[in-house]
């Protein structure tokens, strides 16, 4: 898709914050720096929409981006910063759950891991809470330009393996320098919000 429309429609908490329009949802979840506001500015072709890496301490909220008034990319608070306090993880987990588990119209979730490494403890609870509710999952291993062309099947078993895939989740490795599937996932969007 070329996208030239994208609003910040609206920072939500609780679900009577979230839209009230009908347009199908994909969420975009992963930790702290794994390159999930890189990866959002790329599908976008924009540089800084998307903020990068949201600080701890700070307000964390559901960000829904308008695309095209067709979808919303849904951009989930990063987890895994060491500093926050477990009162913070708690709404964390809570305000994520109630999305997950009660929105109609969220379609898929793109599940952002580090390319270079195996998935870590926290991506694999991430896994096991999209399985759960049995949502489509679109899994992303993120600045793949930083692994050798000749090891990146290696990175790609090792985190459909270390994440327990299902056969119907998709894994898509991802640069935002050199745009490296790109198109793949934007293939994968259209395909759950057509
Ligand atoms: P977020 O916290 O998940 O939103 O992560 P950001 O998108 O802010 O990225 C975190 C850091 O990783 C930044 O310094 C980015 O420049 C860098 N980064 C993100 N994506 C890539 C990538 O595909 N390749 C490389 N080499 N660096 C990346």
């Amino acid at each position: 898709m070329q996208v030239h429309n994208v609003d910040l429609t609206i920072s939500a908490v609780r679900p009577e914050q979230y839209p009230s329009t009908n347009y199908p949802e994909i969420a975009f979840a992963g930790r702290s720096n794994v390159g999930k506001s890189s990866l959002i500015n790329a599908l976008i072709n924009r540089k800084s929409y998307a903020r990068t890496s949201s600080q701890p301490g700070k307000t964390q909220t559901l960000n829904f981006y308008d695309i095209e008034s067709l979808l919303y990319f849904v951009d989930v608070p990063g987890y895994g910063y060491a500093k926050v306090s477990q009162k913070e993880r708690d709404k964390w987990g809570q305000m994520i759950e109630t999305y997950l588990s009660s929105r109609q119209q969220l379609r898929g979730v793109v599940s952002l891991v580090d390319g270079r490494h195996a998935p870590t403890k926290l991506d694999q609870q991430m896994l096991s809470l999209l399985h759960y509710y049995d949502l489509p999952v679109l899994v992303v291993g993120t600045k793949i330009d930083k692994v050798k062309k000749g090891k990146r099947n290696q990175s790609f078993s090792i985190i459909k393996k270390t994440l327990d895939l299902r056969p119907q989740d998709e894994l898509i490795l991802f640069s935002a320098l050199d745009k490296t599937g790109k198109d793949e996932i934007w293939k994968w969007i259209e395909a759950k919000t057509k």
